[in-house]
Formats: C-alpha cells, structure tokens, sequence
C-alpha cells in the first residue's frame, strides 16, 4: 500500500456546505473511509481534499413510524445492528439487518456507513490490486489505462457492483434523497445506478446521499437476503440476493427481488409479475432462476468463473422463495 498522499480533510457541518465543498476540483466525500481509503492506498485516485462527512449534524438519525423507515446516509452499519438488537427493526425489515450483519467485519462496520456502502465503488480483479500490480500488467480502461482486460473488444468496464444493503433496499422499494446545492430531489434507489462499472452511480458530479426511507412491508410479507461468498468469515458477494415475499391465500401476491455481485448495478429484478398468482413451489421456483440466470450478466471480474456466479444466483433465489415461502 501507498501513502494516501497529500490530502486535506474538510469537516462541513451541513449537508449544504458539503456540497459547496465539492465544487473544489479533485475533492472527493468520505464516510467511514472503509471503501474510499483502501483504494486510495493503492494509487486509485489523487484527491486534494477529503470531504469528511463525519461531523454533518442529524447525519446518522433514524426515524421510523407508522408508514416506514428513514436512515439517515451517516448512521454507520454496527449502529444499524445495534439498533435492530434493541427494537422491531429485524422483524419488520429482516432482510436490511442480515445484509447490514455480512458487510466485511465487526470493525469495518463500526466505522462503515449506510451511504458509503451503497456509494461504494464496483470491484474487478485487475482494479483492486496494488499500484505496481495494476503497472505491471498494464493498466485498464477504469484507471490510467486504453483496454478492459476483462472484455478487450468493448470499450465499456464490467466491474461488478457487490455491495449487500442494496439489493435488500431495492427488494423493499427504497428511495433515496439526494442533497445540492440546487436543493433535494427522490428517486428509487434502483435509478441511482447505471450500468457501467466506471461510472456505476447516477449522482450529479455536486450531489450526495442524504438519507434513505423504505416504506413498510404489507402485513404477512416474508423477507431475507442469502450472501454467497469465498470465505463465510469477511468477503464480499460472489452473488447476493434479497427477496420480499407475500402470499395470499397459498399463491404470490407479490415478490420483489434485489441481486448483487453480478452487474455493474445491483439488479431489480423484471419480470416477476409474471409469478403472480402461482403456487410457489418448484414450478415457480424453476421461473424465478431462469429470469435471475437472465438478468444477472457477471462477467471475469472476480477469481470466480462467471457462468458459476451467474447459477449460484439462480439458485439462490430459486431457494430463498422456497424457504420463505415455507415459513
Ligand atoms: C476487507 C474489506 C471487506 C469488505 N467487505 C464488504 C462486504 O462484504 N460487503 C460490502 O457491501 N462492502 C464491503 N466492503 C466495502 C466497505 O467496507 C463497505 O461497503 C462500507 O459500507 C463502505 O462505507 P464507508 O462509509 O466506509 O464508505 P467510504 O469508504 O467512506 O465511501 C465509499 C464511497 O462512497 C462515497 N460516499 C460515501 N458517503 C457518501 C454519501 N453520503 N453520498 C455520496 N457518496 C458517498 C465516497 O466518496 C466513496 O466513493 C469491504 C471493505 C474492505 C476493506
Ligand atoms: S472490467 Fe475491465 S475496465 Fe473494468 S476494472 Fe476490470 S479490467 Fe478494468
């Protein structure tokens, strides 16, 4: 790992004034660092300022009432956890508190936060490796180099997008708020992304995370989030798949499902209405992979082959409606 290099850290206490910040060329936000600093360490960007969101006042609030949650962008994932130990939260939003309990390690998530995991950069074997790893194989089309050297005809970057809070938030029909200097606007969480792993986030170049409100599951809706990783201890997802589920008497009534690890974006998933009003055994089970098998496009980012993150996403899914469908 490099030295971060020569960097000043600017602690705005607004939201307003962070965004005034941003308007410094090569200034960059950091959250709890987690995904920002390692990066950096290894010759992936050169900002001039750091834009520390730590001191924004009412960053990290948690607000819940009758008709849903908000999160504010700041509060960090063990504080998520903590609270879910302490109240209804992993009852009403499972799913959300089983992806915030598998993000990378306890003191990872002490420091990690909800805004800079669902800003997190995308990841790619030939991108998360040190500056004289990434010189001595020449360089890629994301950073400093011409040729992707995961698909070398194309002039587009598949680094997969693998955070895990995003696609439980996408399955529970998340908007996000996003704050400028033009003031603030909603959207899906799903429209934040785009599906381009050098560019995968929609934000205006001045624009960050507020906060993020989930509206509350309808009464007897089932949900969870299954992870697929390397190793069971710390790693991020080969394939992560979060689903809500309701039945209505014995067939779907609604089923929304979020993939991560596989695209450039965490994937809402199309074409599930198409399982409405079926039983939901093998049948619709079957269905449901064959639509994740088609929507998931992983491609040679990761030591893992790609035809096997794509069928380990399928199954997933496949057997989380089974299971959440038996409960
Ligand atoms: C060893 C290791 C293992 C990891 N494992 C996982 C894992 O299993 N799952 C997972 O999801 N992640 C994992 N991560 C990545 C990272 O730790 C988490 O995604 C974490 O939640 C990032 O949050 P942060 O606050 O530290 O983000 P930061 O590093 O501070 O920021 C990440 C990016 O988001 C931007 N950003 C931050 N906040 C905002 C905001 N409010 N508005 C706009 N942009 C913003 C920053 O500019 C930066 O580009 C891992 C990291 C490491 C080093
Ligand atoms: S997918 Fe291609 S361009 Fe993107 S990080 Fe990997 S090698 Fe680089």
């Amino acid at each position: 790992m490099l030295p971060a290099g020569e960097l000043e850290l600017l602690r705005p206490t607004t939201l307003e004034d962070a965004a005034a910040l941003l308007l410094r060329p090569r200034a960059r936000l950091v959250a709890g660092g987690t995904d920002l600093l390692p990066n950096l360490r290894r010759g992936i960007g050169t900002p001039r300022w750091l834009v520390d969101l730590g001191a924004i006042e009412g960053f990290d609030a948690v607000r819940e009432d009758g008709e849903g949650l908000r999160l504010g962008a700041g509060l960090t994932l063990a504080a998520l956890i903590r609270r879910a130990q302490a109240t209804d939260l992993a009852e009403v939003w499972p799913a959300l508190v089983m992806a915030a309990s598998q993000v990378a390690g306890p003191g990872h998530r002490s420091a990690a936060t909800v805004g800079g995991n669902l800003c997190q950069d995308t990841r790619c074997i030939y991108y998360n490796q040190s500056a004289w790893w990434r010189q001595a194989n020449g360089h890629c089309l994301k950073h400093e180099g011409t040729t992707c050297h995961v698909a070398p005809q194309g002039q587009r970057c598949h680094a997969a997008y693998a955070g895990d809070l995003a696609p439980a938030l996408i399955a529970y029909g998340a908007t996000v708020e996003l704050a400028s200097l033009e003031g603030r606007r909603t959207l899906p969480l799903a429209d934040l992304y785009r599906d381009d792993g050098a560019a995968h986030l929609t934000l205006a170049p001045h624009e960050l995370l507020a906060s993020v409100w989930l509206p509350r599951p309808a009464a007897g809706s089932a949900s969870a989030y299954r992870k697929m990783r390397s190793r069971a201890a710390m790693d991020f997802a080969l394939a992560g798949v979060a689903m809500v589920l309701r039945l209505q008497q014995g067939t779907i009534a609604e089923l929304a499902v979020g993939v991560s690890g596989t695209n450039s974006h965490p994937v809402r998933l199309q074409g599930t209405e198409a399982l409405l009003g079926q039983a939901p055994g093998d049948e619709a089970a079957r269905a449901l992979g064959k639509l994740v098998a088609r929507q998931a496009s992983p491609m040679r980012s990761t030591v893992t082959a790609a035809h096997y993150r794509r069928l380990v996403a399928a199954t997933a899914a496949e057997r989380l409606l089974l299971e959440l469908a038996a409960r």
